[in-house]
C-alpha cells in the first residue's frame, strides 16, 4: 500500500472511531497503562484503548503476530500524525509498550514473546522496573538484590526503590543478582515474575503532592521461573543497558513536538496578541527558538531511526535524545509559566480551571526529567565515552 493511501485509510479510520471525548487533553492523574487493577475514570478510555488495540495501533510498529500492526517507521509516523491532527490521546502508553515489549522483540524467546507481548499491546498486563535499589541509581551494575537457583525457580531477595507504578502492577522486569563472585556487569540477570504473590511487599512513596507515582519494592523468597529469564543468566547486563536505550529514547520524546498544544497558541491566549502575532516580543523570540529547536531535534531523532532501520534498535546516541529531549519538555513548561504566569502555579480552588490546576502539576512534575532514566550527568558521561569516543 502507498504511504498516500495509508493515510487517507487512517484518517478515515480514526475520524470514524475515535470519540470526541478521545481529542481532548488528559488530565494529570489520567493514565492509560490497561493492567488489570487499572481504574479508569470512564469506560471510552478502555474502549479506545480496546478499539486500537483491534487494529494492532496500540504498538504500531510490532509484528501483527504479537499484537501490532507491523507498521514500518514511515507508516508509524503518518499514525502518529493523523492522530495529533485530531489531538486523539494515546490509546495505551507505559514500560510494557515502550521499554520490555521492544527488549522482548529484540532478546525474548519465541514462547516469551508469544506469552507476553500480546498481552502488553492488549493492555491486559501492566509492568513496572526493579532496577534502582538503595544505593544503585546511577551506579546500577552493583545492584544487590539475589536471586538463587532452586529447581524451575529462581528464589529472589532484596529492595528496589522509585519503582513507577509498583503498587498497580502485575508483572515486573527486574535486575538480580545470580553471581556475586563475579565483576558486577557479570553476574546479573533480567528476569521477569508475577508481582501477585507472597514474597513481593510494596510500600507506595507518598509525595508533597499527596500522589504516589513510586515505590518501595520489597522481595522476600519471591519466585521467579527459569524460563523467564530473558537473555542468559550472568548476562543481563546487555539486555538491561538496551532496554534503558528504549527507555531513553522514549522519555527523550522528539516527534519535533507535533502532538502538544502549541505554546504560542496558549501564550496568546493569556498575553494577548498583535496583528495575529504574540504580543509579548521577547517571549515570542524565545518560544520560536523553542519550537524551531523542537523541529531541528525531531528531524535529528527521525534521521537517526532511518538510519538504524537496518537494526531496528536504538544505539547509545539514546542518551543524546534523552538529554536534549528533557531539556526541551523542562523549557517548555518554563515558557508556559511565562506565559500563564500565577494562573499556572495554582494547586487548587475556583480561581483557576482545570487545565490551569493540570498545568501546575506538569511543571513540577517536568523537575523529575533530568534524574528518571539515568540523570543527565550519566548521559552527558555515555555521551562522552560511547557517542565521542573521548578518553575516560
Ligand atoms: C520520576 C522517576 C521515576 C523513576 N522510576 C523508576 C522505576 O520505575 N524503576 C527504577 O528502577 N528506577 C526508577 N527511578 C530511579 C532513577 O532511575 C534513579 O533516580 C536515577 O538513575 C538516579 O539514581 P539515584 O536517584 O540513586 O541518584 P544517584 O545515583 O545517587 O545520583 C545522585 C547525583 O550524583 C550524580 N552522579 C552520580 N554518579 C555520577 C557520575 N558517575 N558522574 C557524574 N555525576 C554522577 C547524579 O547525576 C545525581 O545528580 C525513577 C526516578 C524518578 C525521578
Amino acid at each position: 500500500m502507498s504511504l498516500e493511501t495509508f493515510r487517507a485509510e487512517t484518517r478515515s479510520w480514526l475520524e470514524a472511531n475515535c470519540p470526541a471525548s478521545m481529542r481532548t487533553p488528559m488530565a494529570a492523574d489520567e493514565y492509560p497503562g490497561g493492567g488489570r487493577r487499572a481504574r479508569y475514570k470512564n469506560s471510552e478510555t478502555k474502549d479506545w484503548m480496546a478499539l486500537c488495540a483491534s487494529k494492532g495501533f496500540t504498538a504500531p510498529t510490532w509484528p501483527t503476530e504479537y499484537g501490532g500492526a507491523g507498521l514500518n517507521v514511515d507508516e508509524a509516523q503518518i499514525l502518529r500524525q493523523e492522530m495529533a491532527r485530531i489531538k486523539a490521546r494515546p490509546p495505551l502508553v507505559g514500560m510494557g509498550l515502550s521499554m520490555i515489549g521492544p527488549a522482548l522483540v529484540e532478546f525474548g524467546t519465541d514462547a516469551q514473546k508469544s506469552e507476553h507481548l500480546p498481552k502488553i499491546a492488549s493492555g491486559e498486563i501492566w509492568w513496572c522496573q526493579g532496577y534502582s535499589e538503595p544505593g544503585s541509581g546511577s551506579d546500577l551494575a552493583s545492584l544487590q538484590t539475589r536471586a538463587v537457583s532452586d529447581g524451575d525457580d529462581y528464589v529472589i531477595n532484596g529492595q528496589k526503590v522509585w519503582t513507577s507504578g509498583a503498587d498497580k502492577a502485575d508483572w515486573i522486569f527486574c535486575l538480580v543478582r545470580t553471581d556475586p563472585s563475579a565483576p558486577k556487569h557479570n553476574g546479573i540477570t533480567f528476569i521477569l515474575f508475577d508481582m501477585d504473590q507472597a514474597g513481593v511487599t510494596v510500600k507506595p512513596i507518598k509525595l508533597i503532592s499527596g500522589l504516589s507515582p513510586f515505590c518501595e519494592t520489597f522481595f522476600e523468597d519471591a519466585r521467579a521461573l527459569k524460563k523467564n529469564v530473558v537473555g542468559r543468566v550472568n548476562e543481563g547486563w546487555t539486555v538491561a543497558k538496551r532496554l534503558l536505550q528504549y527507555e531513553r529514547t522514549m522519555i527523550g520524546g522528539g516527534d519535533g513536538g507535533s502532538t502538544r498544544p502549541k505554546i504560542a497558541d496558549i501564550a496568546k491566549s493569556y498575553l494577548g496578541e498583535s496583528k495575529g502575532k504574540l504580543a509579548d516580543i521577547a517571549l515570542r523570540q524565545e518560544i520560536t527558538q523553542h519550537a524551531m529547536d523542537d523541529r531541528a531535534f525531531g528531524l535529528t531523532v527521525r534521521r537517526t531511526s532511518e538510519e538504524s532501520k537496518s537494526t531496528k534498535a536504538p544505539s547509545f546516541v539514546s542518551s543524546m535524545f534523552k538529554l536534549y529531549g528533557t531539556e526541551q519538555n523542562m523549557k517548555r513548561s518554563e515558557l508556559l509559566l511565562k506565559a500563564m504566569g500565577s494562573q499556572m502555579l495554582g494547586w487548587e480552588g475556583a480561581g483557576f480551571d482545570a487545565e490551569e490546576l493540570d498545568s501546575t502539576r506538569a511543571w513540577l512534575r517536568t523537575k523529575a526529567n533530568s534524574i528518571e532514566g539515568g540523570t543527565s550527568e550519566v548521559q552527558l558521561n555515555i555521551i562522552a565515552k560511547r557517542v565521542l569516543s573521548l578518553p575516560d
